[in-house]
């Protein structure tokens, strides 16, 4: 079947609340640890354990917050509608936190929606953060792309979602991607077949169209 693998941050959502978040609650020094991160030095993922670390808000503080500062795309809720009822299915798989987008997504009444991110556990020493691959193994890097492979292992056609370079691999193994902001002039530069989107009106029209054209090459099931 066609998956339709979504990020979170700065795709579904208004601008990054990772950042958001952080910006928030976490001391200066997440800034620094983000600059290490920029350079490569570190995973997305070995960041994100890094960075969370610092926040020794409760659960509770951080999702006041992202309820009444952060919010999804227009259109998304109508958007996901529409994968399930042209077949299509449709999954979030984000290096970002459960903590932020669980609530985020509830509140546009998509319970059924898949999530698929890391575990924020709060603790007394700060907030701690831990991915687990599909066989539920514990993992450092490459989240996105794991379950990218995973998903074309099990024959699927995957059309993938993002904005960034963490995106970047799991953008260049896709069968097909939406893109924005600076996952733009990656699939541009490197002829990675591409549409760009600015809200889910626009995905939605534009994934109607987009799947006319995979009807051909789909095994049914
Ligand atoms: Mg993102």
């Amino acid at each position: 079947m066609i998956i339709i693998q979504m990020d979170f941050d700065n795709t579904i959502s208004v601008g990054n609340v990772s950042i958001e978040v952080r910006n928030e609650f976490a001391p200066n020094t997440w800034l620094e640890m983000e600059e290490e991160y920029h350079s490569g030095k570190f995973s997305v993922e070995e960041s994100n354990v890094r960075q969370y670390a610092l926040i020794s808000n409760n659960q509770k503080q951080i999702e006041t917050f992202v309820l009444a500062n952060c919010k999804l795309k227009n259109g998304f809720a109508k958007f996901i509608q529409t994968c399930v009822d042209i077949g299509v299915n449709p999954v979030i798989v984000s290096s970002g936190l459960d903590f932020y987008i669980h609530p985020l997504v509830l509140r546009e009444g998509l319970d059924s929606l898949q999530v698929i991110c890391a575990k924020g556990s709060f603790k007394e020493s700060g907030i701690k953060v831990n991915y687990y691959d599909p066989e539920g193994k514990e993992i450092s890097s490459g989240f996105k792309e794991t379950f990218l492979r995973d998903f074309k292992r099990a024959g699927h056609t995957v059309i993938y979602f993002g904005d960034n370079e963490s995106d970047f691999v799991a953008a260049s193994e896709a069968d097909f991607v939406f893109a924005c902001d600076s996952l733009v002039d990656y699939c541009q530069s490197n002829s990675i077949p591409y549409k760009e989107f600015v809200d889910y009106y626009e995905a939605r029209e534009l994934l109607i169209e987009k799947i006319g054209s995979f009807d051909g090459m789909e095994s049914s099931d």
